[in-house]
């Protein structure tokens, strides 16, 4: 499933089903992008870490840092924790994509969702662990199981809804 319009962001992502004048509401003569805050304030968010944790790869507790401003993927001065002795990414330090109702990681907890930047699989929603604790990672998919991959160019809206 590609997500690209605002009716396909409020089915999939916020579990909300449309009928076809509403999906016409959302959707047309300009995107109505601006009603998403809406159902920002019915998702409440799982927490993050705000401390350091200890970092799984090598006992070490984690260094807190912040992406650069310059970055391209959504992530410009996010805050996040690595491995203080190799610098491996560990998780980032904010509650953007921690819904609860995503499936649970190793650790037990809900997962956090995220979009993959890399050029090759840009767009594809993926979960990870939103504690840093363990290296789950799977794919966001929908009700019949296809991969579940966003449009370039609402990045920003999704972003700002904390969806991911
Ligand atoms: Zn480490
Ligand atoms: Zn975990």
């Amino acid at each position: 499933m590609h997500i690209s319009t605002v009716a396909d962001v409020i089915e999939l992502i916020c579990c909300v089903a449309l009928n076809e004048s509403t999906r016409a509401f959302f959707n047309s003569p300009e995107p109505r992008w601006d009603q998403l805050q809406h159902f920002r304030g019915l998702l409440p968010l799982a927490s993050y870490p705000s401390s350091p944790m200890r970092c799984y790869h090598c006992g070490l507790t984690a260094s807190p840092a912040v992406t650069s401003s310059s970055n391209e993927n959504g992530n410009a001065g996010r805050p996040y924790y690595k491995c203080p002795r190799t610098g491996k990414f560990l998780v980032f330090a904010d509650a953007r994509g921690n819904d609860p109702r995503n499936p649970p990681c190793e650790c037990g907890l809900s997962s956090k969702r995220m979009v993959a930047g890399r050029k090759k699989s840009r767009g594809k929603l993926f979960y990870v662990c939103r504690n840093g604790t363990c290296d789950y990672n799977r794919c966001c998919t929908d009700a019949r199981g296809g991969k579940v991959t966003i449009d370039w160019e609402i990045l920003d809206h999704l972003v700002h809804i904390q969806i991911i």
